[in-house]
């Protein structure tokens, strides 16, 4: 029963996943969530604490429905807590609340191919001599890549090494804990809290660009720490003088360190990874089946995982044999996910956001200047960011016809090219539409 009840939730937690199709919610509320069992309808779970409890609550409904799609039936959530101290996690306010790592995001763990050689070199050098060599560190790549993996993998050694002072923060999670003691008057307590440190790390630093307040403290908390010689390692999707937004003496500080990029493994490094990935799954895949996967998914790490987690699904809850022909299947319907993340409607809604216009105003056939670069910004990120037709662009944004939007399109991308604001503005975009 309680295997059965363990294969249920994952298979449910798969969907939760893919459904969210946001790794941080996922990592920091559903992930920690354990089932003890099912009784008749009443599925129990157990979760860390109260203060847990807040952020996991609104979630509860998406698990019921994907448990009802996996299950057929209706499930009663019957929630208790880790442990048996209660009023202790109760009293935990929530900017103490440790996030929980990824267990399995160790070094160990981590594949070392040409593309992540540095990376992964740095990141274990900065592990065992901290705030000499090379500080900060910055690590930056693509989507998908591992740098995540990386700097979890620093804590874990560091934990388990020393007891030194360590935290690992999501960007938003250090500006949502700003802006929280902001507003609960506890900022002093917030600025401690980060200068007690002796390392510091920050993932996806580009979130805090554009935001004023949120820079100007990491700022100082940033000196404070450097001349304390206290190391600092933080991570993006891309270079520091390529992040729009961030302040200049930012970005200046940001490359005092070592940058080191990040790129996609080649094909003998995906196959490694996969092997990897089955071990500490507990799958078994025959080697024509990795290397078909390793050959058919290439720019992206999460999404070769994504692929193992539903043949894992498939296999052990259907039974279903694996064979190329389903591999396909799963491998598109992973890429498919990832590209109907943007549609024109997030485009249209996040150009109106921006430039603060309405939807009405761009689809109007008015020339009026403030209206017409966003016009053509859209269509500029209709063509490059979703498979719609030129037609369809045109309809959407109110252009005449497909020539409309190929001129639109042109022009964005020569203006991208040689108009620092423009490119400012659409990789900001860019950015909220890819969040
Ligand atoms: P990023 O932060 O760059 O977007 P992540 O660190 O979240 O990427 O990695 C995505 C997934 O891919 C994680 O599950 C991670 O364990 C896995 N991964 C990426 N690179 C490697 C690698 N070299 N070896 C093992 N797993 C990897
Ligand atoms: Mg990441």
């Amino acid at each position: 029963m309680r295997n059965d009840a363990e294969l249920l939730w994952k298979e449910v937690m798969i969907r939760v996943e893919e459904r969210l199709n946001d790794a941080r919610a996922y990592e920091i509320w559903i992930k920690p969530v354990k089932i003890k069992g099912i009784n008749g309808k009443r599925v129990q779970i157990e979760i860390p604490g109260m203060t847990f409890e807040k952020g996991f609550t609104p979630y509860i409904d998406i698990i019921k429905e994907e448990f009802y799609r996996t299950a057929g039936w209706q499930p009663e959530i019957e929630i208790s807590y880790t442990g048996t101290e209660k009023e202790k996690t109760f009293i935990h306010p929530s900017t103490e609340y440790e996030l929980p790592l990824n267990p399995e995001y160790t070094f160990d763990n981590f594949v070392v191919g040409p593309k992540n050689q540095l990376a992964h070199a740095s990141a274990q050098a900065v592990a065992q001599s901290p705030g000499i060599a090379y500080n900060p560190l910055f690590l930056y790549g693509g989507f998908g890549l591992g740098k995540t993996h990386l700097m979890q993998a620093i804590v874990h050694f560091v934990k388990k090494r020393d007891d030194q002072k360590i935290l690992y923060l999501p960007a938003d999670v250090y500006l949502n804990e700003f802006i929280q003691s902001i507003k609960n008057k506890t900022a002093h307590l917030f600025r401690q809290k980060f200068r007690k440190l002796d390392f510091l790390l920050i993932d996806d630093i580009h979130f805090i660009a554009g935001k004023e307040g949120t820079q100007e403290e990491f700022f100082h908390t940033f000196n404070f720490l450097y001349d304390q010689r206290k190391q600092i390692i933080l991570s993006s999707d891309r270079p520091p003088k390529e992040i729009s937004f961030l302040e200049k003496r930012l970005v200046s500080r940001f490359e005092w360190g070592l940058l080191v990029e990040i790129l996609p493994p080649d094909f003998e490094t995906r196959v490694a990874i996969l092997k990897k990935k089955c071990e500490i799954k507990k799958i078994s895949l025959s080697d024509d089946i990795i290397y078909y996967i390793a050959d058919n998914v290439k720019d992206n790490v999460r999404i070769l995982e994504g692929v193992l987690n539903r043949i894992f699904a498939l296999s052990t809850l259907l039974n279903k044999d694996i064979n190329q022909k389903v591999v396909d299947e799963i491998i598109d319907g992973e890429y498919y996910k990832k590209r109907i993340i943007i549609t024109l409607d997030n485009i249209m809604s996040a150009v109106c956001e921006y430039f603060k216009i309405k939807e009405d105003d761009i689809i109007k056939e008015t020339r009026i200047k403030n209206i017409l670069i966003p016009r053509q910004i859209a269509m500029f990120l209709g063509r490059e960011l979703t498979g719609s037709s030129l037609h369809s662009i045109a309809i959407k944004f109110g252009g005449k016809d497909h020539t409309t939007v190929l001129y639109a399109y042109k022009k964005i991308r020569d203006l991208y090219q040689k108009d620092q604001y423009i490119k400012g503005v659409i990789d900001e975009i860019k950015n909220c539409l890819e969040r």
